[in-house]
């Protein structure tokens, strides 16, 4: 193994948020990344990336990162049968670049993270017990980006306010490649209101419910991959936003098990906000069931 000495500086940061971000930027350092570290994960990448350019990958089945947006979608998805709409064909090398930018920033993190924290990454979670045990329509496996947990609670406190560190034993962390727009908006964000189409809240729900740490909240964090000197973005994520998914995301799985059509549940919620995402209103709109769901509205 490499010889590596090279710490994050020894200081107290306010919150998770700002930690993570700190550790990262640190071990992003080609003067502080460990290569071992380097290779383990970019080798890990490798079949990814190359899955990505070469095979097309979308979901067929609802996940925690797939479908659980609007309601609407899990009943046009279960219940009506359709397929979800294709995505580009060249979308490929966007997704090869995510794969690349995650697991560079778990061998950044493992590089820099003091040895008083541990961190798991791409780590299985057993779903939630009210996850639906159907495999035909259910994925049954997740798998979260990071989970760092505090061993040594002394030495953490240097890090950490101490009050953080004895309420805030664990952190839960979704990292989210976007492009320069995408990661503004994330700056800015208010993720208790937040019009979250692409279901980034709703995975962080079902996989914080998973591990029974949705008391912590947990953190999304934006790489911005047009500018990698920018720093990574961690927003923290409340308690009171993940059981509100939670609670959302439960309440539109009894509505698909009735076969009863919610509406235009993300719409109804959203209001003209929506319409980015739902293609109403002359926009392009990126829901995959767009199409069909404007045909449900338009029969009714
Ligand atoms: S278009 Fe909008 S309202 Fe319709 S299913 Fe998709 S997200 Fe839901």
């Amino acid at each position: 193994m490499q010889e590596h000495s090279t710490q994050l500086p020894n200081k107290r940061f306010p919150d998770w948020a700002r930690f993570i971000s700190a550790v990262w930027q640190h071990g992003m350092s080609t003067q502080n990344i460990d290569k071992d570290k380097v290779e383990f994960h970019l080798t890990r990448a490798f079949p990814n990336i190359i899955e990505s350019v070469s095979r097309r990958s979308e979901s067929n089945v609802i996940r925690p990162s797939a479908f659980l947006a609007c309601a609407r979608q899990a009943f046009i998805k279960n219940v009506e049968r359709v397929a979800p709409g294709a995505m580009p064909d060249n979308i490929g090398p966007t997704f090869a670049v995510g794969h690349l930018l995650h697991e560079l920033s778990y061998a950044a993190v493992n590089s820099a993270m003091p040895d008083c924290f541990d961190v798991r990454t791409e780590m299985e979670v057993q779903l939630p017990e009210w996850w639906p045990k159907d495999k035909l329509s259910f994925n049954q496996e997740g798998h979260v980006d990071m989970f760092v947990s505090i061993k040594d609670p002394a030495e953490a406190k240097k890090y950490l306010p101490e009050s953080v560190v004895d309420e805030q034993s664990h952190m839960l962390i979704d990292f989210k490649t976007m492009g320069g727009f995408s990661y503004r908006k994330h700056a800015k964000a208010d993720y208790a209101s937040a019009v979250d189409g692409f279901g980034y809240l709703a995975q962080l729900a079902v996989y914080s419910d998973a591990l029974g740490v949705v008391g912590n909240g947990a953190l999304l964090a934006g790489i911005n991959r047009d500018s990698l000197i920018q720093p990574l973005l961690p927003r923290y994520i409340a308690p009171s936003v993940l059981m509100r998914e939670v609670e959302r995301i439960k309440l539109s799985f009894e509505y698909a098990d009735k076969g009863k059509d919610p509406g235009p549940e993300f719409l109804i919620r959203h209001g003209s906000e929506a319409n980015f995402y739902c293609g109403r209103n002359g926009q392009k709109g990126y829901c995959p069931f767009k199409k069909h769901c404007k045909k449900l509205d338009s029969n009714g």
